[in-house]
């Protein structure tokens, strides 16, 4: 068996990732119509108690309790009505009562809403109800969702379509968000052409890469700064240039490929040389060679180059090294235990992380199935896929019928299943 003791694990990657990076600390005066996916750099507390007045529930009629607890006809004369955004504008008397909407201000004197389904009768301005106490008042006071100067959002929070909805409910309409770091993202290889070369162009050897598409299209989704830089060549020289050029720009630099001890990979070196080396391969499968340091102080991951690993190294390390650079907080993986379908062959040693799609059971239990062969270079174990198992190191072979751990894909970025 290989010894891989002395490599770190994911979990310890991402602690000296977190130790070596300083998040962003500047400061963008965003407006609310633009804040989708940026990170708050203070906490937010809300200016106005919501709902800003007391309010009904439901369609029916406001009146006072006790009207209604000692009239004993329960017959109230209707004397005007409130709607949502027009409110009733008079006062409420003895036996009185108002029309009333969902959302609509319920008067001062009024704390009690009797649903239109409990109507009597109802003839011109005179309403009577059937005698059964209300189940509950349907009266939403002042503050009944969040007081006001209440926290709504936490700095480092991401605004995702609720938080923006829940800032914009309160009237907030601009925020406080931390720069977005600019990243440029690389991919390495001589053998690498761009899906839009023609086919009949394409010369012996070379293949259509994905890297870069993938991680391209995967940074866009955080919202960040993203740039393209192209491929760079299986050339010493060129990635000295390129990695250098691209480290006075960027705050992070991502690169596919390269970074194993092959005659033509050269980013780790590079790395080594022009900067520093914070560290290089993990115990992890797929994913082992991965490269993390700095030139001219801008972070540089370099993944590795086939497409399984630089995808499943993008979810474990590049999107929670993002989002902390970014003055976010990672979140941390949800794990849930399925039954494995199939025996899984797997040798010890290495934290392995296939590709799996999940299913409820009638009972809510789940159950998981490998999808297909696992080799690092076959994208086509992601189709079908919801979830990574999780096969840790000190782990032999999976028989099937075992509880696995399992990470839905969903919960490790921006794939949504
Ligand atoms: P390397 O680490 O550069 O030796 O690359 C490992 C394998 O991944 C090789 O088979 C490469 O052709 C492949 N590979 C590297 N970069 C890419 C890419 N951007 N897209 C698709 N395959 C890649
Ligand atoms: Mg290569």
């Amino acid at each position: 068996m290989i010894n891989n003791d002395n490599l770190l694990s994911v979990q310890g990657a991402l602690e000296k990732i977190k130790n070596a990076i300083r998040p962003i600390q500047d400061i963008e005066i965003i407006q609310i119509d633009s804040c989708l996916n940026r990170i708050l750099s203070e906490d937010v507390f809300s200016p106005i108690p919501l709902p800003p007045f007391k309010s009904s529930a439901m369609d029916g009629f406001a009146l006072k309790e006790s009207d209604w607890v000692n009239n004993a006809d329960k017959e109230f004369s209707i004397i005007g009505r409130s709607l949502a955004g027009h409110p009733f504008e008079g006062a409420v008397k003895k036996n009185h009562c108002i029309r009333i909407f969902t959302g609509a201000k319920i008067p001062e004197e009024c704390d009690l809403i009797i649903l239109q389904e409990q109507i009597d009768s109802l003839k011109e301005s005179k309403v009577s109800f059937l005698d059964h106490n209300p189940s509950e008042t349907f009266v939403r006071p002042i503050g009944h969702d969040i007081a006001r100067d209440t926290i709504i959002a936490t700095k480092g929070q991401r605004i995702d379509p609720i938080l923006l909805a829940r800032l914009s409910a309160s009237g907030i309409h601009k925020i406080r968000a931390f720069r977005k770091p600019s990243i440029g993202v690389f991919s390495s290889g001589d053998e690498l052409v761009s899906a839009k070369t023609k086919l009949k162009e394409l010369k012996d050897g070379q293949i259509f890469e994905s890297n870069r598409p993938f991680l391209l299209s995967s940074l866009a989704s955080f919202g960040v700064k993203v740039i393209d830089y192209g491929n760079i060549p299986d050339s010493k020289n060129l990635t000295t240039k390129y990695l250098t050029k691209a480290s006075k720009t960027c705050d992070l630099i991502i690169t596919s490929g390269g970074v194993s001890v092959g005659d033509a990979d050269f980013i780790t070196e590079t790395i080594s040389e022009v900067g520093s080396l914070n560290f290089w391969r993990l115990n992890l499968k797929p994913g082992k060679p991965l490269a993390f340091g700095e030139i001219n102080g801008c972070r540089i991951l370099g993944l590795p180059g086939n497409p399984v690993s630089t995808i499943i190294t993008t979810l474990l390390i590049a999107n929670p090294l993002i989002e902390h650079m970014s003055g976010g907080i990672p979140k941390t993986p949800l794990k849930l235990k399925a039954t494995c379908k199939q025996a899984i062959a797997h040798s010890a040693g290495r934290t392995e992380y296939q590709r799996g799609k999940y299913v409820n059971q009638e009972d809510g239990s789940l159950i998981v199935n490998q999808q297909g062969d696992q080799s690092s270079n076959r994208l086509s174990s992601f189709a079908g896929s919801n979830c990574l198992i999780e096969i840790p190191d000190s782990e032999g072979d999976i028989l099937p019928g075992a509880q696995v751990t399992i990470i839905p894909l969903s919960n490790l970025g921006f794939l949504e299943q």
